[in-house]
C-alpha cells in the first residue's frame, strides 16, 4: 500500500497517507479528501507556508509535541539554540529539517525517519535507560 497526497476539497487541509481521514479534522466535513499529486500538494502547502515559518514557531511546535509526555523540551537555551541552528541549516541546505546530531543516509524513506522532532523512543540512539534524552538533548526526562 503506497501512501499518498489527498486535498479536502471544502478547506484545502492536505493529508499524506494510504487513506484520507474520514472527517477533516479543520472543517469537520464527513468524506471530502480527493486524491492530489505530490507536486500540487508542494504548491498548496509551501504556498502558505514560504518563509513564515521561524525558530519560534518551531520552539512553539515542540513544546506542544512535548505536552504530557515522560520528556521536556530542554530548557538549556543557549544548547537549544545550537541545536535549532542545525536543524534549520538542514532545512536550508536538503530541504527538510533533519536531525541535527545524526547523518543523512541520502535515502529519502530512510531519512524521513529523522526529521526533527523524530519517534525518537524507538530509535536505537534513544539514552533511555540512563537519561531519558532523545539523541541530541533537545528533549529530555522530565
Ligand atoms: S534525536 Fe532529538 S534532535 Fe534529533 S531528530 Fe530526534 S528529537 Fe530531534
Ligand atoms: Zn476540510
Amino acid at each position: 500500500m503506497k501512501k499518498t497526497f489527498w486535498r479536502c476539497f471544502v478547506c484545502n487541509d492536505i493529508h499524506y497517507g494510504i487513506r484520507p481521514p474520514e472527517i477533516c479534522p479543520t472543517c469537520k466535513v464527513k468524506n471530502a479528501y480527493v486524491e492530489i499529486s505530490a507536486s500540487e500538494a508542494k504548491i498548496i502547502t509551501g504556498a502558505a507556508a514560504e518563509g513564515a515559518y521561524t525558530k519560534e514557531d518551531f520552539l512553539r511546535a515542540i513544546h506542544k509535541f512535548a505536552e504530557g509526555q515522560e520528556f521536556m523540551v530542554n530548557p538549556d537555551r543557549p544548547r537549544l539554540e545550537t541545536l535549532f541552528e542545525g536543524v534549520f541549516n538542514n532545512q536550508r541546505n536538503h530541504g527538510l529539517k533533519y536531525c541535527p546530531c545524526r547523518l543523512m543516509t541520502k535515502e529519502f524513506e530512510e531519512d524521513l525517519k529523522i526529521i526533527c522532532p523524530c519517534n525518537f523512543l524507538v530509535h536505537e540512539t534513544y539514552k533511555g535507560v540512563a537519561k531519558g534524552e532523545c539523541w541530541c538533548g533537545m528533549f529530555i526526562k522530565r
